[in-house]
C-alpha cells in the first residue's frame, strides 16, 4: 500500500473554496459524507484515474455512470475531435442528430421519438412538463430516495447528494410547488395506489433500479404493478433511465425488466462523458412537444455536435458481448466479495454492473432501510479503499459502476482493495 499523498489536492481545495461554494461544482463531489476531502483529478487512463498528487486509482465511479467504456476511449475521442474541428455548435439541425435519434429509438424499446437536451436534470424536468401538458393534471408522484436531478418538482425526498447531506429537500423550493409532488416508498404499490385514487396525478416518475440510494432491486411484481396502476388512472409512467439506460442493457431497465413505460429519460452514458441527455417515448405524447405540439421545451446547445459525436461513438461500441462481459464481471465481483461482505456484517446488492455494499446485515429494499446503515463505518471503508487505489463513490447512497473490459489484474486489484478496506472498517 503506497503512501496516499494529498498535498496538491488539499492546496487546490483551499483555492477552490475561495471561488466556488464548498470548492466543488456539484455537491456529491465534496466527500463530506465520508469525512474526507475531494481528490482533484488530473487525467483518466482507461479504467484508471490519476489525481494531482499522482495517486492511481481504479475508477468505480466513472463520472457517476457515463464512462462505461473507461476514460478517453480512443474511438470516442477521435469522433468528438473530428466533430469539434467541423464546428462546436450551430443552433441548427445536423445529419448526426438524426442518425443519433434513430439509433436511440432503435436501441430503447420505449422510444418512438426522442428529444435531445444537455443534462439528466433537463430531461426529467421536460418529461414531467410534457406529462402535465399531455394529461392536463398538475400532481406527480416520485419515490422516496430516487433522484431525478436538481429541479423543483423532484427535489422532494430525493436520493443521491440530497440524501448524502441529510436534507429532505431544499430551501428555495416554493411550498406550492413541493405540494404538487407526492411521494411513496420504493417497493410499495399500495402507497402509490392511494395517491392515484385522487385522479389528479399527471405522472409517476421512478428509477426502475434506483442507484441514487445505493443500488436497490425492485420486488418481482413492483414495476409491472406500477405500469398497471398508472394505466388504470391515465397517469403517464416515466422511467428515469439516466443511470440505467445503456448500463443495464442497450434498452436499459425497460428492456431488462420488460417495462412498457410511456416516457423515459436518458443521460450519462448516452453522451459518452459529454453534456448530453434525452427524453422520449410514445408518439402520442411526444407529438405534444413544441413545435409539433403546444408543450414548450428548448435548449441552445441541445443536440450539440461534439456531444452527439461522442454519444454516437459510445453507442457504436455497446455490443451484446459488452453487456455479457459486464454481467460476468459483476457476478465475479459479487462472488469474490461475498465472504468479506458477510464477515463485516454488510450486505451487497448488484444489478448487472451496478452494485452497492450496504453497512447493514440485510439488504435494504427502500430508502428508510438504507438510512439505517452505519454511515461512520462506510466512511472508514471509503478511506480504506481509496488508499488501496480504488476510487469508490463517496456515499452510502450511491452505486458503484464497473467499467467494460476489466483485466484479470484490475479485477484482482479491485477485489483485494475492497476486501482489505472491509476488514479494516
Ligand atoms: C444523474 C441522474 C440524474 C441527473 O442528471 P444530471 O445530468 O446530473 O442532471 C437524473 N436521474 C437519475 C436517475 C440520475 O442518476
Amino acid at each position: 500500500m503506497k503512501d496516499f499523498d494529498t498535498r496538491r489536492s488539499s492546496a487546490l481545495l483551499n483555492r477552490a473554496q475561495q471561488c466556488i461554494p464548498g470548492g466543488v461544482n456539484s455537491p456529491v463531489r465534496a466527500f463530506a459524507a465520508v469525512e474526507g476531502d475531494p481528490l482533484f483529478i488530473a487525467r483518466g487512463e482507461g479504467r484508471w484515474l490519476i489525481d494531482e498528487d499522482d495517486n492511481r486509482m481504479l475508477d468505480l465511479v466513472g463520472s457517476w455512470g457515463p464512462l462505461i467504456l473507461g476514460h478517453a476511449h480512443p474511438v470516442v475521442v477521435a469522433s468528438a475531435l473530428a466533430a469539434l474541428e467541423r464546428g462546436a455548435s450551430f443552433g441548427a439541425p445536423t445529419a448526426a442528430e438524426v442518425d443519433f435519434a434513430e439509433a436511440l429509438c432503435a436501441a430503447h424499446p420505449v422510444l418512438d421519438q426522442v428529444r435531445l437536451c444537455s443534462s439528466g436534470t433537463e430531461a426529467t424536468m421536460h418529461a414531467i412538463r410534457l406529462a402535465r401538458g399531455f394529461t392536463g393534471r398538475d400532481v406527480i408522484i416520485k419515490i422516496d430516495g430516487c433522484y431525478h436531478g436538481a429541479h423543483e418538482s423532484v427535489l422532494v425526498k430525493a436520493g443521491s447528494g440530497v440524501a448524502t447531506f441529510a436534507q429532505p429537500g431544499s430551501p428555495g423550493i416554493p411550498a406550492a410547488v413541493a405540494a404538487l409532488t407526492k411521494t411513496a416508498p420504493f417497493n410499495d404499490l399500495e402507497a402509490v395506489a392511494a395517491h392515484l385514487e385522487q385522479g389528479d396525478v399527471a405522472a409517476l416518475i421512478i428509477e426502475a433500479v434506483p442507484g441514487n440510494m445505493g443500488c436497490i432491486s425492485p420486488d418481482s411484481n413492483y414495476l409491472k404493478g406500477l405500469r398497471e396502476l398508472t394505466k388504470e388512472h391515465g397517469t403517464v409512467f416515466i422511467v428515469d433511465e439516466v443511470m440505467t439506460g445503456f448500463r443495464l442493457a442497450l434498452g436499459g431497465a425497460c428492456e431488462r425488466f420488460g417495462i412498457d413505460a410511456d416516457l423515459v429519460c436518458l443521460g450519462k452514458i448516452v453522451g459518452g462523458g459529454f453534456p448530453l441527455a434525452a427524453f422520449g417515448g410514445r408518439l402520442e405524447i411526444m407529438k405534444r412537444l413544441s413545435p409539433s405540439g403546444p408543450v414548450y421545451q428548448a435548449g441552445t446547445l441541445s443536440g450539440n455536435p461534439v456531444a452527439v459525436a461522442a454519444g454516437m461513438a459510445t453507442l457504436s461500441l455497446l455490443t451484446p458481448a459488452l453487456y455479457e462481459g459486464l454481467e460476468r464481471a459483476g457476478a465475479t465481483v459479487e462472488a469474490r466479495l461475498s465472504e468479506a461482505v458477510a464477515a463485516r456484517g454488510c450486505s451487497m446488492s448488484r444489478v448487472g454492473s451496478m452494485f452497492t455494499i450496504f453497512f447493514r446485515p440485510t439488504l435494504p429494499s427502500n430508502f428508510t432501510q438504507v438510512s439505517q446503515c452505519d454511515m461512520a463505518a462506510f466512511g472508514r471503508f471509503h478511506r480504506g479503499v481509496l488508499k488501496r487505489g480504488v476510487y469508490f463513490p463517496p456515499s452510502q447512497y450511491e452505486a458503484a459502476f464497473l467499467p467494460d473490459s476489466l483485466s484479470a489484474e484490475e479485477m484482482d486489484h479491485l477485489v483485494v482493495g475492497i476486501q482489505g478496506a472491509l476488514a479494516e472498517a
